[in-house]
């Protein structure tokens, strides 16, 4: 990660260094913080931030969810963040806004003052392979709707992901596929799923996954370029079977499953559907599809 030089504070920028917390906050303790991961594009009119307002109220419902009490409007945590990629001189790259309770006392349930801050860096290539991801099926289940509240981006559900990457690391997997508790898949550690079968696209419904921003925009795309889009539970042998799997997220954008367990998907290295809904996804987010311009929020340096 390439530093910038400013971190937005608590409604001010600071110094990247000065950016820093007490060791004795509660979130570093806890997880007790949520998040978000927003991703800007150069495009032919400028700057973009894609999804930027969805992304905002995402942090909201994440923050409610905690009960972490937001000192900060969705209108100024919107420009905040505009502001701080802006003001760091970035054309494009990733946008990290992080509300988190923060220093005090030290109970699990205690509520301290809470801590937002915003930083943005450079994008760095998420996966370093463009042939598709190599997937192992891992041993932990997603977390649960009974244990957390699932469709929260809250700090603390990464450690899930981050034990299933940590599984594969050292070995020719890029990415670990969780299951839900009944055995059907649920996501990957910060990608929705989706696969196509006989020209129908499938993906997991709401409830042991992250509704992903990008997940929702592709389901619209998709239905726009014509495909059928079902949100229903599947088993990962349907991933064997499926003739294509892909990911979508602000990290990987669209982004092809070669394999799952060793097992080739489809045909390899032939996936029409995921290659036109990627080719779709670039000319939306670089600005080049006028008919999703809501989509964006132009800023300029
Ligand atoms: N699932 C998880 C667990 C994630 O962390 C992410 C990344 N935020 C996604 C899915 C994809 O979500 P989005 O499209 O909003 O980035």
């Amino acid at each position: 990660m390439q530093a910038t030089q400013y971190i937005w504070k608590n409604g001010e920028l600071i110094n990247w260094n000065d950016a820093t917390t007490h060791v004795l906050t509660h979130a570093l303790h806890y997880a007790s913080g949520v998040f978000e991961g927003i991703r800007a594009y150069k495009t032919e009119k400028g700057s973009a931030v894609f999804r930027l307002n969805e992304h905002i109220d995402r942090l909201i419902f994440s923050a409610n969810a905690l009960k972490l009490h937001l000192p900060y409007s969705r209108e100024e945590l919107i420009n905040a963040s505009i502001k701080t990629i802006s003001e760091n001189g970035l054309d494009e790259g990733y946008i990290r806004p992080l509300v988190y309770n923060g220093y005090g006392a030290l109970g699990v349930g205690t509520q301290n003052p809470t801590e937002v801050i915003i930083a943005c860096w450079d994008w760095p290539k998420y996966h370093a392979t463009d042939g598709g991801l190599d997937v192992k099926t891992s041993s932990y289940i997603r977390i649960h709707p009974k244990s957390t509240v699932v469709g929260a981006k809250i700090c603390g559900h990464y450690i899930n992901g981050l034990l299933a990457l940590q599984e594969i690391q050292g070995t020719k997997y890029h990415e670990a596929l969780m299951l839900d508790a009944e055995g059907f898949v649920s996501e990957c550690s910060s990608a929705n799923i989706f696969i196509v079968k006989d020209g129908v696209i499938y993906t997991p419904g709401l409830g042991t996954i992250l509704p992903g921003i990008t997940r929702d925009f592709v389901i619209k795309l998709a239905n726009d370029l014509g495909y059928k889009v079902v949100e229903t539970r599947f088993t990962r042998d349907e991933i064997y079977n499926s003739d294509e799997t892909f990911f979508t997220g602000t990290a990987v954008e669209v982004t092809v499953m070669r394999s799952l367990d060793d097992k080739i998907i489809g045909q390899d290295g032939v996936n029409p559907v995921a290659n036109k809904i990627k080719e779709a996804f670039k000319k939306v987010v670089t600005g080049q599809d006028d008919r999703y311009s809501d989509y964006l929020t132009y800023y300029t340096k």
